[in-house]
């Protein structure tokens, strides 16, 4: 008998047609959530789940006595609780490598926004404001030859690390808890304790995943240790920042200015304070938001599930999981 697994969105037909090639399964194909009643009929009879963000846990797994796997489409996976999913022995795969070049083109759009004014001066042109003797009030700050110091140099961050050092002549340093020797062999990367790098760099950049250890990372005394003059990017996720505390270094001038991709509430709420700040640059969760590299990733996630739940094994189960 085959395997039945649930895709809790619409999916790419290429990567329907390959659990369909291996799997007898439903597929949830509208822009609407899945309801509650539906995806609890659903969860009774699966081995195999196909979603991006949902919520994991010992509740959910509860209601799901024949799973086996859960396949994420995104590379981060704090909506997995792993020790949940060890306690029950339900695989958890994601999907790393294939969005790395897209992001890292994501957090350079970002920082060269935040730091040219991009979005503000474009709304200044076209507001009619232009005027000939306005040069002053139009610079920004320069990107090449600046200090890059990137929080989790990882994956994405050896890409952005690339661009950084051999596009546009930046000096890269990077804080991890362990040694990333590449880096600092390929792009002269210079590992640092979180403080120095606070102190020291024109940008700082969060990159690492959600975690107990990350959330709320960058605080008020990280803001306070920043340069006046830093810009700080956020491309990681909302929590490993205290908000708060952002938009009030913005507002007191502690920092520069801010490119963010995540916040801690998504959708971002229209009443958020940081959206009324001009130092402020905002994108709607879109690291990975190009149509080829969704692709990629909705053909990895389905390739994790099928080898899941059809005995093999998958390439890309969270470290947490792998054994
Ligand atoms: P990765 O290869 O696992 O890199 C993460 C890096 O963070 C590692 O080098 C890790 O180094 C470091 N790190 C982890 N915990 C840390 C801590 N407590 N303190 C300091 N450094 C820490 O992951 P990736 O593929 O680059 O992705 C990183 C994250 O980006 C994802 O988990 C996701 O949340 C986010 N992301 C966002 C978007 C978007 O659309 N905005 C898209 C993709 C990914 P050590 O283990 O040595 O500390």
């Amino acid at each position: 008998m085959k395997p039945y697994v649930f895709i809790d969105r619409p999916i790419p037909g290429e990567a329907e047609a390959h659990i369909a090639g291996h799997c007898d399964y439903s597929i949830w194909d509208r822009k609407e959530p899945v309801p509650p009643e539906t995806l609890r009929e659903q969860l009774s009879r699966a081995n195999g789940l196909l979603t991006s963000g949902r919520r994991i846990d010992a509740g959910f797994l509860e209601a799901a006595p024949m799973l086996k796997a859960v396949s994420t489409i995104s590379v981060g996976y704090n909506h997995f609780d792993t020790a949940a999913m060890k306690a029950r022995g339900v695989i958890g795969t994601h999907t790393p490598d294939v969005l790395n070049e897209t992001v890292a083109d994501l957090v350079f759009a970002l920082i060269l926004s935040a730091a040219r004014r991009i979005p503000e001066l474009d709304r200044y042109v076209k507001d009619g404001l232009w005027k000939p003797a306005d040069n002053e009030k139009l610079f920004g700050v320069d990107v090449h030859h600046a200090s890059l110091g990137i929080i989790g140099m990882g994956r994405i961050g050896d890409a952005i690390a690339r661009r950084a050092k051999f596009g546009f002549g930046m000096n890269v340093s990077y804080f991890n808890r362990s040694r990333r020797e590449s880096a600092e062999r390929e792009y002269g990367a210079v590992r640092m304790s979180l403080d120095e790098l606070l102190r020291t760099s024109d940008f700082v950049l969060l990159m690492t995943p959600l975690t107990p250890e990350t959330t709320r990372m960058i605080g008020r005394d990280q803001f306070r240790m920043m340069k006046e003059s830093a810009i700080f990017i956020n491309a990681s996720r909302g929590p490993t920042v205290d908000e708060e505390a952002l938009t009030e270094a913005l507002r007191e001038g502690w920092i520069r200015a801010a490119g963010l991709d995540v916040f801690e509430r998504e959708p971002v709420s229209p009443d958020n304070p940081l959206l009324e700040l001009p130092n402020v640059v905002t994108v709607p969760h879109i690291g990975s938001a190009t149509a080829r590299t969704r692709f990629d990733m909705a053909m990895l996630a389905a390739r994790n599930l099928v080898l899941a739940v059809t005995g093999g094994t998958p390439p890309n189960v969270v470290p947490e999981l792998a054994d």
